[in-house]
């Protein structure tokens, strides 16, 4: 003999039911089959709140029933479409004593527990009815039993406790006589010793059938429900998550008891000392192999094998001076919350004594904080503790498996990856039996929470990193080009799964929670909101994805005033943008304080040298304990080339013309030239090299002329060029004469720093860099005589880009 229970969505459609009965069919070939059945879909949820528009004399419960009424007519006319009539009869019969329920509720202004519970009930006989009918109309022998003649509890309303030794009885005795091969029970409604209706709580149709299987000691529990097994967690809230093959009895109580809706927790409990095999299948897909709980846990994958969360938690906390060393605080708090039915769900105490954190269910708080305040009245007066300190708007999230207590550190690695992702814990509690770690986190974190453990424990190493990109210009096109090629290849090798989720440029941005395709990128943005700095921020803390990344590939102040929100939030930054670590150091060293305040990194390696490992590698060198001593340097592709085609055949201003022609300077070239470009990048490589410095330290030894200088626009500062050639010239000759070149060199020298044109000498290391190329030397305590050299192609947006696709790498591995 078998027990099969279908839940609400199994029987929620009359396609759905046909699926049902299909199984049955299949089975009762050799079997002899107990089938246990739910409400139509979320019709409990529609009686519940059909009767509290009746109580509080909202007329539109007279259409809310009306609904009611219709789902229940339609599945009929659909599964049975001929010589109905009995059957709609009989069901409007049932449906008009309801309707006289709720107009009673309606008059009287009240709805006890007890009419509830009888309002509910009318979800399970409906059905159970229903379903018996269609299948005796298709030819099949059955027949239906009312569960409530079988099942016998206490008068506790709402959820109700079982008498085992007269339910068992009556089970036994009934099945004893009854030899029809498939016999339908209605599922969580039961019967008080005094004859009043009850029911065994939310979800309660699982504990019915485990009931009926243990006491007729069946071989097997079928639960079929509308997912294909127990997963590692709750697959609407991770879309990674997948079906656990097999569980113990306690993991899965452990995983139902924190959240796991697919079972009701007491299920396990009647099945567990006669180990009968629970097993959770999808009715929708009756072929995939589902979850088999029983004695063994068979944990192949890891100590871990599930995570699971409830949500809607208090916290209490009860504390005082007056609570050290003194017995009997709890024992009071816990009988007071016991006699009032107020269910604990976890509990942490602190080893001083001093206070005490459990907690419950949020609809509970009020009556939690009146009783236990009451109980303890004395001892507030007396100041000896507190009034009861009540936190709502929390969750509990809890990894569940038989292993973990034997495998050191997953505690370590659940906080960490938790703390990493800014994911406050309120509160924490291991089971004694360690096959438990729960977490209080705040309710708004939760999803982010299951995919960061998921990830963590569940997901072969696979890492997200989700990426909101600002500023699609030359720079950013390709580096979104490049991610989009890369993507497959970081999956495979490096175990990352790269996602854009935001992009945005000076008009438009656009998001996407599951990683924006970056096939047609350019047309979702086009088609996006308008852009806003303030916004994005907004949209990237509220997706609240874990490892998150700002990328600013924009040249704009206000842009990089930003980081320090982004980094509060735990989003770690990418700056190409030189305008935050080149302005003033406080700005700049309140950034890096950040980053290490809240373990996200703030990155800016294309600062310097486009692509080039340069910051890189100078943290590198102080992180081995190296000492920076000196930086020698030529940091500007567009001054390099300038003077690189520089010579006594043409002239200064053509050269510049041509830079600029070819993209190598900025529009205004006027940015090169000075030399505040320069200026800014080796301020920067002397701050991370430990220096406290300001651009205004930074000499700027110019080798323009003054008009050159105080020229008022690009194209005076072109015609001042052209009047000027003599000196250009002439700083040319010079070079020549001594067989040198003209470099544009930055230099950084026992903490002081300076920019300016020199002619450097054959044989140099900066006499032959070609191009727009940038070289840069490090002399360090271990570098002394011979510097390390970092030398290569220094701008152009390639480059950048890949330069920038590092980083938000490296903000992965940090
Ligand atoms: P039924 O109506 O069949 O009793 P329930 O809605 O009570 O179904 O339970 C199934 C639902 O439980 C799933 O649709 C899923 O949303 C939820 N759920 C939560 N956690 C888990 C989990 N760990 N594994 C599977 N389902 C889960
Ligand atoms: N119909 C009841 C509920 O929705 C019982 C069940 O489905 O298990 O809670
Ligand atoms: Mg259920």
């Amino acid at each position: 003999m078998k027990v099969l229970k279908f839940g609400g969505t199994s029987v929620g459609s009359a396609k759905n039911i046909n699926k049902v009965i299909d199984i049955l069919k299949n089975y009762s070939n050799d079997d002899n089959i107990i089938c246990v059945v739910s409400a139509v879909g979320g019709i409990t949820d529609k009686l519940i709140h059909v009767a509290n528009l009746a109580l509080d004399k909202d007329d539109s419960y007279h259409a809310a029933f009306n609904s009611i009424k219709k789902i229940h007519r339609d599945i009929i006319t659909e599964l049975i479409p001929k010589k109905n009539s009995v059957v709609l009869k009989s069901v409007e019969t049932k449906l008009q004593e309801l309707k006289s329920l709720l107009d009673g509720i309606y008059l009287i202004n009240e709805l006890s527990p007890k009419t509830s519970d009888k309002l509910v009930s009318y979800g399970e006989l409906l059905s159970s009815y229903i379903i018996t009918e269609t299948m005796t109309t298709r030819g099949l022998k059955v027949i239906r039993k009312n569960s409530q003649e079988l099942i016998t509890t206490n008068s506790n309303f709402s959820k109700a406790e079982v008498d085992f030794s007269i339910t068992n009885k009556n089970i036994r005795s009934y099945f004893k006589t009854a030899d029809q091969k498939i016999t339908i029970l209605p599922g969580f409604i039961s019967k008080s010793k005094r004859g009043e209706i009850t029911t065994l709580g939310r979800g309660g149709s699982d504990y019915t059938a485990s009931i009926v299987a243990a006491a007729l000691k069946v071989d097997q529990l079928e639960i079929w429900t509308d997912v294909s097994g127990m997963f590692t967690t709750n697959p609407k809230m991770v879309k990674q998550a997948f079906p656990i093959k097999q569980l113990s009895y306690q993991e899965a109580m452990e995983l139902s008891h924190f959240g796991a809706k697919v079972l009701y927790p007491p299920t396990v409990q009647p099945v567990l000392d006669l180990k009968i095999p629970i097993h959770i299948k999808n009715t929708l897909k009756p072929e995939d192999r589902g979850t088999v709980i029983s004695k063994k846990s068979n944990g192949t994958r890891g100590a871990a094998k599930g995570i699971s969360n409830i949500s809607n938690i208090a916290l209490l906390t009860l504390q005082g001076n007056g609570m050290v060393g003194i017995p009997g605080f709890s024992k009071r708090l816990f009988e007071t919350l016991a006699q009032n039915k107020i269910n604990i769900i976890l509990i942490t105490q602190a080893s001083s004594e001093h206070s005490i954190c459990l907690g419950i269910d949020a609809n509970d708080t009020e009556l939690a904080k009146t009783f236990v305040d009451a109980e303890f009245e004395n001892e507030i007066s007396l100041k000896k503790i507190d009034p009861l300190i009540v936190e709502t708007g929390l969750s509990i999230i809890a990894l569940v498996g038989d292993n973990m207590k034997s495998h050191q550190g997953i505690s370590g690695k659940m906080f960490s990856s938790l703390g990493k992702n800014n994911i406050n814990i309120r509160a924490i509690a291991q089971g004694a039996s360690e096959k438990n770690i729960s977490a209080v986190i705040a309710e708004k974190d939760v999803k982010k929470a299951l995919n960061t453990l998921h990830e963590q424990f569940f997901e072969g190493n696979i890492k997200q990193l989700n990426v909101f990109i600002t500023g699609l210009g030359n720079v950013g096109k390709r580096l979104i080009d490049q991610i989009k090629q890369q993507q497959n290849y970081l999956k495979t090798n490096l175990k990352i799964n790269l996602r854009v989720t935001g992009l945005s440029n000076s008009r438009k941005m656009y998001f996407d929670e599951h990683g924006i395709d970056l096939k047609d990128w350019k047309q979702k943005v086009d088609s996006g909101s308008k852009a806003s700095l303030s916004k994005f921020l907004e949209a990237a803390k509220e997706m609240n994805l874990r490892n998150s990344v700002f990328v600013d590939v924009t040249a704009n102040k206000d842009v990089s005033d930003e980081y320090e929100n982004y980094l509060k939030s735990s989003i770690a930054v990418v700056a190409c943008n030189k305008i935050a670590c080149s302005s003033n150091y406080e700005n700049y060293q309140n950034l890096k304080s950040l980053s290490l305040e809240y373990n996200v990194p703030f990155l800016f390696e294309t600062n310097v040298g486009a692509g080039l490992p340069v910051i890189d590698t100078l943290n590198n060198l102080i992180a081995s304990g190296d000492r920076i001593t000196a930086i020698h340097a030529v940091l500007s592709g567009s001054l390099n080339y300038i003077f690189n085609h520089f010579d006594e055949n043409i002239q200064f201003h053509d050269v510049v013309k041509n830079a600029q022609k070819e993209g190598y300077t900025e529009p205004d070239p006027r940015i090169d030239l000075s030399g505040v470009d320069v200026a800014r990048k080796i301020l920067i490589l002397a701050r991370e090299s430990g220096s406290k410095l300001d651009l205004k330290d930074i000499v700027n030894e110019s080798f323009l002329t003054k008009s050159n200088l105080s020229s008022k626009s690009a194209d005076e500062f072109y015609k001042s060029l052209m009047h000027d050639e003599a000196h250009f010239q002439s700083l040319y000759e010079s070079a020549k004469s001594k067989n040198c070149r003209l470099k544009y060199v930055a230099e950084f020298d026992n903490g002081k720093a300076k920019v300016g044109l020199r002619e450097i000498p054959m044989g140099h290391p900066f006499y032959d860099l070609e191009g727009k190329d940038n070289i840069v030397m490090f002399y360090t305590k271990r570098y002394p005589d011979q510097p390390m050299i970092i030398k290569g192609a220094g701008a152009g947006a390639d480059v950048t880009a890949s330069g920038i696709f590092a980083d938000i790498i490296r903000a992965e591995n940090d």
